[in-house]
């Protein structure tokens, strides 16, 4: 049997974890499991290597994560001193919100560890793997390379962000690798199928009535389907900051489907843009070009309002980027 290929992380950034003592972890705005998963999981290893972690990220954990380690102690607001930042699963400075801006002028050293393909690379050390499944399991691969063993609690957070941004090992950057790690982790003790259940096999009832109230509006036309979540519809299902990848997910399986897109207004009168494709077209670099970042299959954006012409000036960039691949090349199915 082939056995696990290593992932060396850089030498540096081993080095300023080794001199460090408080270590602020700032993961992204907008939380998804990744960003819990692979911050808890990194606060659990460093605590195993009798550091000082404290995990910041601008907006709450999101509730379903509640059982993993250390979830309770994570803060909103930096409270230092610290002597080193890690940026976890953020591909620029401004994902990581108010946390980073509120350290920033302390010039203190950051180790940047994501997975992102757009990631800006805006870290003293930067670590970017775009193979990686997830930002959680460079986490993994961290813990073999500086010798921490993995215990339940490090292996539980790391196995949570690696089932979300694969949406239970069903995306098409799952590799033998990716299951060999997932085997390990399942080996020293993470619950497999009590996270699945917990994550990915969940809804909310106000995400239901959302998804109701926006499923009648799905447009599709030229290969790209989508639909557009008011801030009224959010404020009357009683869904406000919750992260749902799930609606987009849904809509790009669609027979047809090439690019499926999830615009949703937001308080403050901008747009967040949710987009996923099916393998083989790439979304990445139109999110990028729009001021956001992602994968080739998942990636998103902010843009300003309102909802309209932000919906028009996308949707006609996707058609573009689309009429493009699929010229490109003709194998190309939905
Ligand atoms: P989502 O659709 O929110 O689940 O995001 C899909 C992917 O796009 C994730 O990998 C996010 O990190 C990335 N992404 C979403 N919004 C942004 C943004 N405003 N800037 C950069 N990356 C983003
Ligand atoms: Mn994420
Ligand atoms: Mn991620």
């Amino acid at each position: 049997m082939k056995t696990l290929e290593p992932r060396i992380p850089p030498a540096k950034g081993i080095e300023l974890i080794r001199n460090a003592q408080r270590i602020a972890i700032i993961t992204h705005i907008s939380p998804d499991g990744d960003a819990a998963g692979s911050a808890l999981g990194l606060s659990a290893l460093l605590w195993e290597l009798n550091k000082e972690p404290v995990v910041l990220c601008q907006d709450p954990l999101p509730a379903p994560f509640h059982f993993l380690p250390g979830f309770h102690a994570a803060r909103q607001k930096a409270t230092g001193p610290f002597d080193l930042i890690i940026s976890v699963d953020a591909s620029d400075p401004e994902r990581l919100g108010k946390p980073l801006q509120d350290l920033a002028p302390k010039q203190l050293p950051l180790f940047v560890i994501d997975h992102h393909i757009t990631n800006v690379h805006f870290g003293t050390v930067d670590w970017v793997e775009p193979t990686a499944s997830s930002a959680a399991e460079l986490i993994f691969d961290l813990a073999l390379a500086m010798q921490v063993s993995l215990t339940v609690d490090i292996a539980t957070c790391i196995l949570t962000g690696m089932l979300t941004d694969t949406r239970g090992l069903r995306t098409s950057n799952v590799t033998g690798r990716t299951l060999c790690v997932v085997a390990a982790l399942t080996n020293a003790g993470a619950p497999f199928s009590e996270i699945t259940e917990r994550v990915l096999n969940h809804y909310t009832l106000p995400q239901v009535r959302l998804w109701a109230e926006a499923l009648p509006r799905v447009q599709i036309k030229n290969g790209v389907i989508w639909t557009t979540v008011t801030r009224s519809m959010r404020e009357h299902t009683g869904l406000k900051n919750q992260h749902d990848g799930g609606l987009v997910s849904f809509l790009t399986a669609v027979n047809k489907a090439y690019i499926g897109v999830v615009f949703t207004e937001t308080a403050e009168g901008k747009v967040e843009i949710s987009m996923r494709s099916v393998p083989g077209v790439n979304i990445a670099n139109v999110a990028f070009a729009l001021g956001g970042g992602g994968h080739p299959q998942a990636a998103g954006c902010t843009i300003v309002g309102p909802l309209e012409s932000a919906t028009e000036k996308v949707i006609a960039a996707l058609h573009e980027t689309l009429q493009q691949q699929l010229a490109a090349n003709s194998e190309l199915r939905p």
